[in-house]
């Protein structure tokens, strides 16, 4: 995306802005570029739909958190187009304009019913491997969610038939009920028995989805994963949930990510680290090694005289950092390996050895240093 602009931006309050400060802000710039006040105006539209898109993001406080931390990407980034439509938008945010525009219905807009009735968010796991971690990936998941049943066009009323005012609330889909207390008549509201609170009912139910309006369907789609990406980051598209009964607005689908481990390389952070094992032979001699990395085996020039625990820095064969600012390094950790049992031949070979100088151990003060060096490594 990349051009899209900083939603505090938008709203041109700061990061430290109060959840009614936000409110405020975007308010403000929703009733300059409202459409009543604005017919025709396309460039009025996208302002409007912009702000609604930031307020939508900034007002949500788990939505907000992953905007400050993974900026775009963090809430809908990668998800062809995100934004918002205007039903969404009334939907959402008419409450807000109801002072302004005399409260009716989502500024008495034609086609814009106010509470309108959202569909569950959907939640999916997806697994990853290290490899799609660090370079990105398009994965095709198929996601069983409701959707508008086709058959009586969603209000799950046979033939397309209207749908029947309801007796009991006579549409209101509440029932009030009078009580008397000890100080006085109380009136209490509650959501009408009969239609749920909808205010219409189905006569004769849709055949295809009994006159639930919605049917399940599996749907394939096609999430687009961000490099970087760690275990129990929640990816988000916008009205790929579920539809509610008898319509209304989708919820969203949340892609939870799921980090599959490695068998060789170990990711902490940007990192990835690799335990390398060398004999004592290929140590003292001098060798060329083959290392796996992310994307592939490396070969590695190990230096004569290289001592075990020694961290050797693949750089930039890391993972991309998730806000686009650098990729991390592989860290080769050398391991010497003893030999755990040996045989007579092989005990007298050592036993030379043994009283040579040349394998009295020698550390230099760089050498005692380096186990603090190494701390830090790990830990940068
Ligand atoms: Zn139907
Ligand atoms: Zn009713």
């Amino acid at each position: 995306m990349g051009t899209k602009r900083d939603y505090y931006d938008i709203l041109g309050v700061s990061k430290n802005a109060s959840p009614e400060e936000i409110k405020k802000a975007y308010r403000k710039i929703a009733i300059k570029y409202h459409p009543d006040k604005n017919p025709g105006d396309k460039e009025a539209e996208d302002k409007f739909k912009e702000a609604a898109e930031a307020y939508e993001v900034l007002s949500h406080a788990e939505k907000k958190q992953r905007y400050d931390q993974f900026g775009h990407q963090g809430v809908d980034g990668n998800f062809g187009g995100g934004g918002m439509n205007m039903d969404d938008i009334f939907s959402s945010f008419g409450d807000i304009f109801s002072d302004f525009f005399g409260g009716g219905g989502g500024g008495g807009r034609q086609g814009y019913s106010r509470g309108v009735r959202r569909g569950k968010d959907l939640r999916v796991r997806l697994k990853l491997n290290l490899q799609e971690i660090a370079n990105g990936v398009e994965k095709t998941i198929k996601v069983p969610r409701y959707i508008s049943c086709d058959t009586c066009g969603g209000n799950g009323a046979k033939n397309g038939s209207a749908l029947k005012t309801c007796h009991t609330c006579n549409g209101t889909g509440q029932v009030r009920k009078i009580m008397n207390t000890m100080l006085g008549q109380m009136v209490s509201t509650s959501t009408c028995p009969t239609c749920e609170g909808e205010g219409q009912i189905v006569e004769s139910k849709c055949s295809a989805c009994h006159g639930e309006g919605r049917i399940q369907k599996e749907e394939v789609i096609k999430v687009q994963v961000p490099a970087g990406v760690t275990e129990g980051v929640q990816l988000s598209m916008s009205g790929k949930g579920n539809v509610p009964k008898r319509g209304g607005m989708a919820g969203d689908l949340i892609i939870v990510i799921e980090e599959v481990e490695d068998d060789n390389l170990k990711r902490e952070g940007a990192n990835v680290h690799y335990p390398l094992y060398i004999s004592f032979a290929d140590a003292a001699l001098g060798t060329t090694v083959e290392v796996p990395t992310i994307n592939g085996k490396v070969k590695i020039p190990i230096a004569a005289g290289t001592q075990s625990g020694k961290v050797l820095r693949l750089r930039g064969k890391g993972i991309k950092e998730l806000n686009g600012f650098g990729t991390g390094d592989q860290l080769i950790h050398v391991n010497v390996w003893t030999p755990t049992s040996l045989s007579s031949e092989e005990k007298q070979f050592f036993e030379k050895f043994r009283e040579s100088s040349n394998f009295k151990p020698k550390p230099d003060k760089s050498e005692r240093n380096s186990i603090f060096d190494r701390v830090r490594e790990f830990f940068d």
